[in-house]
């Protein structure tokens, strides 16, 4: 344990002053000034002495959150079990969080867990409380220079990963750590130290301790951040991957090749788009993922007639099996039940039926959904492929040409009947899929 910390100058370190947002700048300069402490720290310290543009600019300081609150009109606090103050510069927002104390014993659960971490403490007390080393580096702006009390320099430098203290204790404190690890893993292609690694193995199953509502926002930063098929080898490996999909493991455990390819290639399809700068969806992912435990309910009806019957009896058996693990806020669990559910509806090539389809504010997800399920052999028979390549040409058609593709018969034929129908279609057609 190193008890004074190494001072890294400018000279050394090398950052320059004006890679340091606005925002951050005016958060720091306002505590300063106002007689608190206050450094940059956690991964924006890391990602600049790594060169690389921080994503977000996170503060620590001696200030209470409600202090932090009285001091900024633009800023609220949020959190329960780790309380901090979110100061708003329009899109922006620095997460100014006051430096904690050790856990104190009567604040962990029975099984070491910490649930309220709201004790306050100084500088070097933080520091030995962060999680890895490497994300434990402050940097201060009246000296410019970077404070490193854990060792985090040399292990940033040696490309290492370490948890701080014993990595028994810390992710039992935090099972949530082990994800972190990971995700860390994938972002900087870096290796996680030894022990760090050999305690994951071990603790992975209390990641079931965890609130389930805590644990969508890291699934969303594993998958969502550009090395998802990276994360899902790891987390896989680790046994992690089993507490947050528990029935999607199931079948990759048993070799089901379908589950397999299709979560790769969809995930291969993810990383590509977030390369891209396309948009990707929490909706879509948590589509992907459940999709397998789902198919394998519907596959037990392979004749059944009622089809879209049987997905929502299917969809809701899953959902609630799923709930008990990670919570979906109902801006992604909505639109993620709409990919299901417009599945079968592609079997409606022509007519009303598929024009409510194409202006569907889904139709493109589910679309894209159906070209998965087709590229993992899902669906192998030429008909299906036929479908895909219809929609596809669909999509690809002047709007004017869409009503006659979508309903020939109509347009040639029943003249009287195409009169009464043809505004609303026309009005359908032209807002876009
Ligand atoms: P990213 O680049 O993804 O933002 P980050 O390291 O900044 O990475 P955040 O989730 O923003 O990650 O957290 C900010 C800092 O807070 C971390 O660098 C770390 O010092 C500390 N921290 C976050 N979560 C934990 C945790 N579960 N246990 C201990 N320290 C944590
Ligand atoms: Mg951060």
């Amino acid at each position: 344990m190193i008890n004074s910390p190494t001072i890294i100058s400018q000279s050394k370190h090398g950052i320059p002053r004006e890679c340091i947002s606005d925002p951050a700048h005016k958060v720091l300069e306002h505590l300063n000034r106002s007689g608190f402490n206050a450094y940059l720290v956690g991964g924006c310290v890391r990602d600049l002495l790594l060169g690389y543009k921080p994503k977000d600019f996170d503060v620590a300081t001696d200030a209470t959150p409600e202090q932090v609150r009285e001091l900024f009109p633009n800023s609220r606090l949020i959190g329960r079990r780790f309380r901090l103050a979110h100061v708003r510069f329009k899109r922006n927002i620095i997460e100014v969080s006051t430096f904690r104390a050790p856990p104190s014993e009567k604040l962990l659960d029975h099984n070491g867990r910490i649930v309220d971490d709201n004790i306050y403490g100084t500088l070097e007390q933080d520091a030995w409380r962060r999680d890895f080393s490497i994300n434990a580096l402050y940097y201060d702006i009246r000296t410019d220079s970077v404070i490193d009390y854990t060792g985090g320099i040399t292990d940033l430098e040696k490309h290492q990963i370490r948890l701080i203290g014993n990595p028994t204790t810390r992710y039992q404190e935090d099972p949530v750590r082990m994800l972190r690890a990971v995700r860390f893993m994938c972002k900087l292609g870096f290796d996680l130290h030894p022990e760090s690694k050999e305690a994951i193995y071990q603790f992975a199953s209390t990641l079931q301790n965890i609130p389930p509502a805590r644990l969508f926002e890291e699934v969303i930063k594993l998958f969502l951040s550009g090395y998802a098929i990276q994360a899902f080898s790891l987390l896989r490996h680790f046994g992690l991957f089993q507490w947050l999909f528990p029935e999607t493991e199931t079948y990759l455990i048993q070799g089901d090749r379908f589950s397999q390819s299709f979560l790769e290639q969809a995930l291969i399809n993810t990383d590509n788009r977030v390369l891209e700068e396309k948009p990707v969806t929490a909706a879509f992912l948590f589509a992907v993922f459940l999709w397998v435990p789902i198919k394998k309910l519907i596959d037990q009806y392979p004749d059944s007639k009622k089809i879209g019957e049987l997905i929502r009896k299917s969809v809701e058996t899953v959902s609630i099996n799923q709930s008990r693990h990670i919570t979906l806020p109902r801006r992604v669990s909505l639109p993620m039940k709409e990919i299901w559910y417009l599945q079968p509806r592609f079997k409606y090539q022509q007519g009303i039926r598929a024009v409510r389809l194409l202006q569907h504010p889904r139709f493109r997800a589910a679309y894209d959904f159906l070209l998965l399920r087709n590229q993992a052999d899902e669906i192998p028979n030429e008909q299906d492929t036929n479908l895909c390549r219809w929609w596809d040409k669909v999509q690809s058609l002047e709007e004017k040409e869409r009503l006659n593709y979508l309903n020939p018969k109509r347009s040639r034929s029943n003249r009287s009947k195409t009169k009464k129908i043809k505004p609303k279609l026309n009005q359908l057609v032209s807002v876009d899929g």
